[in-house]
């Protein structure tokens, strides 16, 4: 496949049929992609597809079986973590206990024996700078965990690498804190203009972070994007799982106009959409997000220009922001549908357990994946 297009000129980053094996299995299987200067990028995917490996190829903890693999344009395969220009944030902080928080911030300036009135000055601007102005003197272990984290991204922010590496950074972290530090990371980021590499498991992180998300499967990249075309025109199936409800309707081309496609879905309409190059013929799912659902009378009339398919509601949750209702369509599809909380009148007529009703959408948010 094309390499991914890196936003900026020079890659930061660059991997050309990059592979990893463990005794003979191998787990990342040949990337080829450029991270672009001053990107935040997030490797996305399940536990075990290959994305912390891949990021420890970067730093250095490992090298490569195959393939290159340059930052900022040097060839870097061979070269030790320590003279890479890269740091990495763990989720286990990694901290220094028996060292206060100035000291383990210092500790890289130190050993590159900058001179100590230049050490104090960076050490408390990258204190300041990650919100931890006056906590100098203090040890790691009187600190919470998201404070923790704190001092362990401005231990390795001080040392100005050129790639920064965080690897779960807030997996342990409770939701609430974890979404304080997303807003965070991603402010400091732009502030300092440094390429972030960012590894998880968790969609909405990378979505609220990335400049652009690589979706990782079974040790190759699967779709590399930015968080919008990644949730809304997913290249697979497995994305159109993997970020967000899925929403999957089985369906076959009936036929292909240049870009555009002439669908038919198993649940009984036909409709016309962007072809993504699966020609006539071929099994696909249709993708529909439960946002862009809306639900009506069976029989009524429907929108100018909507697409519908009727079902029967299964289950209804009340989610606070909105209702969510599973609505089961002939051919035995489930579809997720989000109805917005907007006032009491249409919460009051949402349909109960059971209602047969008609689901419909507008035909720019359906989007075909590959079965
Ligand atoms: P997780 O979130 O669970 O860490 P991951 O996507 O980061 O998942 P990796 O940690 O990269 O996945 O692991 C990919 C596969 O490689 C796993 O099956 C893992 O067991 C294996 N693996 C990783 N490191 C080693 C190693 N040093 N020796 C042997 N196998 C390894």
């Amino acid at each position: 496949p094309e390499p991914a297009a890196p936003p900026s000129d020079r890659p930061s980053v660059c991997m050309r049929g990059v592979r990893k094996s463990f005794d003979g299995t191998e787990v990342v299987r040949g990337i080829d992609l450029d991270i672009g200067s001053a990107e935040f990028f997030t490797m996305l995917g399940p536990s075990g597809c290959g994305k912390t490996t891949t990021l420890r190829m970067i730093a250095g903890f490992e090298d490569p079986s195959a393939g290159e693999l340059l930052i900022d344009g040097d060839d870097v395969v061979g070269l030790p973590a320590y003279k890479r220009p890269t740091n990495t944030v763990f989720q286990s902080y990694a901290l220094f206990p028996n060292l206060t928080v100035a000291e383990n911030v210092a500790f890289g300036l130190k050993r590159r024996k900058v001179p100590r009135t230049e050490i104090a000055v960076r050490v408390k601007a990258e204190l300041a700078r990650v919100g931890l102005d006056g906590a100098g003197d203090r040890r790691p272990t009187e600190l919470s965990g998201g404070m923790q984290q704190r001092v362990a991204l401005a231990r390795a922010l001080v040392n100005l690498p050129r790639v920064l590496l965080l690897d779960e950074p807030l997996g342990a972290l409770d939701l609430k804190l974890r979404k304080t530090l997303q807003v965070e990371l991603k402010r400091i980021q732009r502030e300092v203009g440094i390429t972030f590499v960012y590894v998880t498991h968790d969609q909405e992180e990378a979505l609220t972070m990335s400049d652009r998300i690589a979706v990782m499967h079974q040790g190759r990249l699967e779709h590399v994007a930015d968080p919008v075309t990644v949730y809304e025109r997913p290249a697979t199936t497995f994305v159109a799982g993997f970020i967000g409800v899925s929403n999957l309707m089985p369906a076959q081309v009936v036929s292909v106009h240049g870009e555009r496609a002439r669908v038919r879905l198993d649940a009984g309409v036909e409709l016309e959409t962007d072809a993504v190059g699966i020609p006539a013929g071929e099994r696909c799912h249709a993708v529909v997000r439960p946002e862009k659902l809306a639900i009506g009378a069976v029989g009524a009339d429907r929108a100018a220009g909507t697409a519908g398919v009727d079902g029967v509601v299964e289950s209804s949750v009340f989610l606070g922001t909105a209702t969510q209702l599973v609505v089961r369509l002939a051919g035995e599809t489930p579809m997720t549908v989000l109805v917005p909380n907007a006032d009491e009148a249409t919460r009051g007529e949402l349909p109960g357990g059971g209602a047969s009703i008609c689901l419909s959408w507008r035909p720019e948010h359906v989007h075909l994946v590959r079965e």
